[in-house]
Parts: C-alpha cells; structure tokens; sequence
C-alpha cells in the first residue's frame, strides 16, 4: 500500500513526508482494517510533523480522521462487520484500567495509544483499528464530509462541553479553522451568540457566512463581554486576550494539544473567578455525542480536497492559515 510517513521530525518547508510502499497490516483479534478513503487533516498532526510533542514512534504515519470501508475483521469483533463504512478519531485506544478510565475520562487515560502518534494512522490507503474506538458513521455525510468530524468536530465539542456555555450565552472562539467552523454551529444550535477573532480575512468572512454574530482580530474588543471562550489557534498569549474579553465568573479553554507558552500577566484578568483550562484528547462518549449533532444540527463541513501527494502542501497551508474550513485527503 502507498503511505506517507514521517522519519524525523522537521519543518514542514522542508516537505519531510514522505511516500513508501508498505505491506497492508493485518488486524488482531480486536481489530479492524479499513481501505481508507479519505483522511481529515489535524493542526496536531503538523505537531507531529515538526515535532512539537514528545517522541513516541518514528517513523509514523500521521493523521487521525480516518474515513472508510471495513475490509478485515478480527475474530473477537461484533460490533463491525464487512463492508460497514466507519470513522477513527484520535484516541486509538484506552487502557481501560487506570483510575481515569475507570471514571469515565479515558481521554486521560495514563496508558492511551493515540491514532497517527503512537500507532500508524491514516495518511495511507490501508489502517487497522481498534474495534472499540472505531466508529459507525451517519448516512447524509459524504466520507469528504465526515472526516473533520472525527477530530475536528470531537475535540471541538468536547471544547464547547467543558467551556461551561449555556444556552443563549456569548462564546468567544480564537482562531477559526477546522474545529472552530464546527462549534460554530453547535454553539448557533443552542442559541449562543457567538464572536469569532480571527486574523484571516477569510475566515471572518465564512464565519459570518455560518453565522457568527460577530468576527474581528484577536486584538479586538467584542461588543459584549463574553461567558467563555475557545481557544483553537496554538498561541498561549491568546488566554490573555481572552481573560481580558470574559465577564465575571466565565470561562476559557484551549482545545489545542501543544501552545507557546502562555506570557505572564496580573491576576486581576484572572481574579472574580474565571477559570482558565485546557482540554485533553476526547471519550468515546464525545465522539458518539458529536455524530449525534452532526445529524441533529445537522453540521456543513467547509472542505478543501488535496491527493495524498499533497500532504506536505496542505500541511504548510494550514500552518500559514491559508485553508478556508478544514483539509482533508482524498486517498481514493
Ligand atoms: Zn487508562
Ligand atoms: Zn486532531
């Protein structure tokens, strides 16, 4: 099979993806192996390109937004079967005996694989997967538009479940990529006035087109104050940009898995109790809860299709906040 890996973390400029012919892996008993057709592109997966997280495996082959086909089944497996069309997100598997998974926040786990870091991923034509971590997916979604789900929209639901929104309440969301144009609209669903920042032109432009209620830099004042807010772009300075934005009482999170560090600054931006937190990884919950909005809302997801050769390209792309929505590879 065709699959890009990468051997040694580099700057993406450097184009260090690289495509090689591999034999197809052959899935154990747990396991299943997809032919994949498409696969999301993932801001941590230009982490993992350029080394931004701490080494697990390389070389690896990235990506987490696994669409396709259930090839293969394991004998153990009975909640898949041939030919079912299914989804792998991020978290590839969980320990399930730690003291996190035993409460319910194996996105904690103390012993997690994740997909496309740990173990190979999807920027391939063939992956196995854990059965259990491997998800059915709603029909109405073109496998094109299905992929940014699987992270994008999990991570990014995730996001709005621990920002402590409530229904009608102003949420700020800093950056506005993949995950961010899909909270969006969950945030619209629940009838929340949301205020994008953003640099991009762009992206101010399509976020006003799904209907944010407001889009300006990240340097910009909103109107209102805000009841929480979203952080998407890797910038630990942007928590101070919106500590600066929250009323009393409100909270921020970072949805992202690596962050420049975050420049001191006084604790009255702090002070009358809002909370600063990040989010780490997702639950199988999250992503069961997310495909159900996605049919509910339902959720539009903004694509850009680029063949795998062009991973490297639309890496750089994403890195540059040039891609309107999310990237995703068409594998077949
Ligand atoms: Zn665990
Ligand atoms: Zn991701």
């Amino acid at each position: 099979m065709k699959a890009l890996i990468i051997e040694k973390p580099a700057s993406i400029t450097t184009a260090p993806l690289k495509m090689i012919e591999r034999e197809i892996p052959k899935p154990s008993a747990n396991q299943v192996l997809l032919k994949i057709s498409k696969c999301g592109i993932c801001h941590t997966d230009l982490h993992v390109v350029e080394g931004d997280l701490p080494p697990v495996k390389y070389p690896v082959i990235p990506g987490h937004q696994i669409v396709g086909q259930v090839l293969e089944i394991g004998d153990a497996v009975h909640n898949l079967k041939k030919s079912d069309r299914a989804g792998v997100a991020w978290l590839h598997r969980s320990c399930g005996t730690c003291r996190y998974c035993l409460k319910n926040m194996e996105n904690l786990c103390d012993a997690p694989l994740f997909t496309g870091y740990s173990v190979d991923g999807g920027f391939a034509e063939y992956a196995i997967a854990d059965a259990d971590f491997t998800y059915k997916l709603p029909d109405g979604f073109s496998d094109l538009a299905a992929a940014p789900l699987l992270c994008a929209g999990i991570i990014g639901y995730r996001s709005f479940k621990l920002c402590r929104i409530k229904e009608g309440e102003t949420l700020g969301l800093y950056g506005f990529g993949a995950s961010a144009h899909i909270v969006l609209q969950i945030a619209n669903y629940y009838n929340c006035k949301v205020f994008v920042f953003t640099r991009s032109e762009k992206h101010r432009t399509l976020a006003i087109e799904l209907g944010a209620a407001w889009a300006g830099s990240s340097e910009e004042k909103p109107p209102v104050e805000l009841a929480s807010a979203i952080i998407f772009a890797p910038v630990g300075a942007l928590y101070i940009n919106a500590l600066k934005a929250l009323r009393k009482g409100g909270t921020v999170a970072s949805a992202g898995i690596h962050m420049s560090p975050v420049p001191q600054f006084p604790y009255e931006l702090l002070y009358h109790e809002r909370i600063m937190l990040s989010v780490a990884n997702s639950t199988r919950e999250d992503a069961r809860e997310l495909l159900h909005h996605a049919v509910l809302i339902p959720i539009k997801t903004t694509v850009e299709v680029f063949p795998l050769s062009e991973a490297n390209n639309a890496l750089q792309l994403l890195k540059q906040g040039k891609i309107n929505g999310a990237a995703v590879l068409e594998i077949e």
